[in-house]
């Protein structure tokens, strides 16, 4: 089932990247393996899968610890100051920095590990309270703070849209994070780079492409949906 899946996802971004005139080879598709099974990661990678993404510290340590080294692990979580230790040293790539806080905890850590972590700055567009994530006007000034700090690189921005029936809905949502990333790359702040956008789902992944996505993160689309019950 996840070589299927996997392979009509990737049918469909490069569909999507066809008609709005992108690359595929500009979108890196993640998949999002949090609560599901070693065996059905290792079918990913035998279809050549090596982007995987998890929500939880300790459940990203362990699998990315018992798998193959080569593979880049992308934390897309809330992240507690209390287990950045796990995820520093192991995260390709950190989706959901958020506050200064936070930086300082990763900063320390990768020092303390002679590492470099790789960030992006998750902000709220849609300004949802339930959510995470920065509000888009406060933005700037966390990132020009965070770009002083020397064991990190902000990489760019990160935003997890609304719930939505039709994903058309959630296309200014990201054509709002997608323009948020160009004023502030035009600022050219030392140390920090624009270059990826962390944004659509299984559901609307193919409007975040259309509207600018380096990265999408879908879980369910390739294996299956998630039961939480049985823990
Ligand atoms: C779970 C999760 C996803 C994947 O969601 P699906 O709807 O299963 O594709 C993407 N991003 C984040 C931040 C998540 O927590």
């Amino acid at each position: 089932m996840v070589r299927e899946n996997l392979f009509a996802v990737e049918q469909n971004i490069i569909k999507v990247c066809k008609q709005s005139n992108r690359d595929p080879k500009e979108v890196t598709l993640i998949a999002v393996s949090k609560t599901k099974p070693r065996e059905m990661i290792e079918e990913a990678i035998l279809c050549g899968k090596k982007e995987f993404g998890e929500n939880k510290a300790q459940e990203m340590k362990e699998k990315c610890d018992a798998l193959p080294k080569e593979l880049k692990w992308h934390f897309i979580g809330h992240l507690q100051t209390n287990k950045v230790k796990y995820v520093v040293g192991r995260a390709f790539l950190i989706h959901s920095v958020d506050s200064y806080h936070l930086a300082e905890a990763i900063e320390a850590e990768s020092a303390k590990k002679d590492v470099i972590s790789h960030i992006l700055i998750e902000v709220n567009v849609a300004q949802e309270e339930t959510k995470f994530g920065l509000k888009p006007e406060e933005t700037l000034a966390l990132i020009e703070k965070i770009a002083k700090l020397k064991h990190i690189r902000i990489e760019g921005l990160m935003t997890i849209a609304p719930f939505v029936e039709n994903p058309e809905e959630n296309r200014s949502v990201f054509r709002k994070l997608k323009e948020l990333s160009v004023d502030i790359a035009g600022k050219n702040i030392d140390n920090v780079s624009m270059s990826v956008l962390s944004m659509g789902m299984t559901n609307d992944y193919e409007v975040a492409v259309e509207e600018g996505a380096t990265h999408v993160r879908v879980g369910t689309g390739i294996f299956g949906e998630r039961d939480y019950s049985k823990k």
